[in-house]
């Protein structure tokens, strides 16, 4: 199984988000909420980014989705129960969720619908490290770090620093 990002193309990837979001956001107060596992780290690490010239506020939020899934059997990841910590007012807000992989679009559609139990966001936006196609609900990325071409059946592998000790992309084909 070959490695097919390595640990630099990854950091790349994480400072083009960090750059796209800076600049169509300038001035504005933004919320980056990212969707466990692994899409929290990537907002951590966006945040560090913006924060290091940027001193306006920027909320941060984590969104556990587990449980909003229409397809639980489906779920790609460990199904552990871990809990949302959106710790700012939702209502009006900008949001930008960020996730580490996009594929069907269902965990983003799962996320939006949690995101309303909280408020009434006056716009949320879409960033994700990976996009690998294959979309199955109409939904797009606003921010896109790396796009991979994958086969549907493919399981990209993603090993993020914070999480599993080493940032790198792997892709498993079946
Ligand atoms: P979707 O709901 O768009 O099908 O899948 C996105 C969610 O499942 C993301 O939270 C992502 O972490 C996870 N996911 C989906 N496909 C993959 C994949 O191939 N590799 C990894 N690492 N996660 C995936
Ligand atoms: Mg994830």
């Amino acid at each position: 199984m070959e490695s097919i990002l390595n640990a630099d193309e990854i950091a790349d990837g994480i400072k083009a988000l960090a750059d796209s979001i800076r600049s169509k956001t300038t001035g504005q107060e933004i919320a980056l909420v990212g969707i466990r596992s692994r899409g929290d780290e990537v907002a951590e690490r966006i945040l560090t980014l913006l924060a290091e010239d940027d001193d306006r506020d920027l909320a941060f939020g984590v969104l556990d989705i587990s449980l909003y899934r229409d397809d639980f059997e489906h779920l790609h990841e460990n199904p552990k129960l871990q809990e949302s910590d959106i710790p700012f007012p939702v209502e009006g807000a900008h949001i930008i969720l960020v996730d580490d992989v996009l594929f069907t679009g269902r965990t983003i559609r799962a996320a939006l619908d949690s995101l309303s139990d909280y408020g009434r966001p006056g716009k949320v936006e879409l960033a994700v490290l990976i996009d690998r196609g294959h979309r199955e609900m109409p939904i797009q990325p606003d921010y896109v770090g790396i796009t991979l071409d994958t086969d549907r059946l493919d399981h990209v592998l993603v090993s993020l620093e914070g999480a599993d000790g080493k940032d790198e992309v792997r892709i498993v084909k079946k």
